[in-house]
């Protein structure tokens, strides 16, 4: 069950709102990457998972964001008060001072409505997992972003609370993933097909003003196989 406290997990103040700076700060509030979108996702993947121990800290992580929810709701309504009776000021987002009154919805800042297909939920842990890993990078870069946007010290300071959570979630999810022991590739229990799993197909040839096949890593050394794209090699065969 919940219990709500009257308390922000992090003080929120804001000098000088900026209705334009509070349309942003709704990519955290009702956007893909925000907050309500990670509480829903760590929650409901809590929810179905059978490990008690990682089940516990999906529950604890989506509640924190929850919190974080709050802290964003709260910092936007402030950014987009002025909206509500003010000709000039409603042009930054039409749509909260027209419909919403100057409060926050949950939308993202182009006024697209919240939805569950943000929500990446598998029902496989080590593979939702990393979606919450890539779900936390995307929630710091959009935190950067709004900071390097944004001159109100008491909002960087909030944000920067809440930018500095999303890698601690990162930490936090990172470590759990790696102790499930599993081998970096497998996932799930069929393994792929050994004639086919190593091979790079180099899908552009050719060097012009766009570049030239580049090697790394990611297709030389180690078990790969560097091959022409399939496609010619259909062609050569008269296929
Ligand atoms: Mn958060
Ligand atoms: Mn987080």
């Amino acid at each position: 069950m919940f219990h709500h406290v009257k308390k922000l997990m992090y003080t929120v103040r804001v000098d000088s709102p900026d209705p334009r700076f509070g349309n942003m700060l709704l990519e955290q509030f009702g956007g893909a990457n925000g907050e309500l979108a990670a509480a829903m996702q760590y929650y409901v993947q809590g929810l179905n998972a059978d490990d008690p121990a990682r089940k516990d800290m999906l529950i604890d992580i989506g509640v924190e964001e929850l919190s974080h929810l709050e802290i964003i709701g709260t910092l936007a309504k402030m950014h987009l008060k002025p909206l509500k009776d003010d000709f000039k000021q409603a042009q930054a987002d039409p749509l909260a001072a027209v419909a919403g009154g100057g409060g926050v919805g949950l939308f993202n800042s182009q006024g697209n409505p919240w939805t569950a297909d943000y929500l990446k939920v598998t029902g496989e842990l080590d593979v939702d997992l990393r979606s919450n890993i890539a779900a936390e990078a995307r929630a710091k870069i959009v935190y950067e972003r709004l900071i390097n946007f944004c001159d109100d010290r008491g909002t960087k300071d909030a944000l920067q609370f809440l930018m500095t959570r999303e890698i601690t979630h990162m930490m936090a999810f990172t470590a759990a993933l790696e102790s499930l022991g599993k081998d970096r590739f497998t996932i799930g229990k069929l393994p792929p097909s050994k004639d086919v799993v190593n091979k790079y197909f180099n899908d552009s040839t050719g060097e012009g003003e766009l570049g030239k096949d580049a090697r790394g890593p990611w297709n030389q050394g180690n078990q790969w196989e560097f091959e022409e794209s399939p496609a010619f090699a259909a062609l050569k065969n008269g296929a």
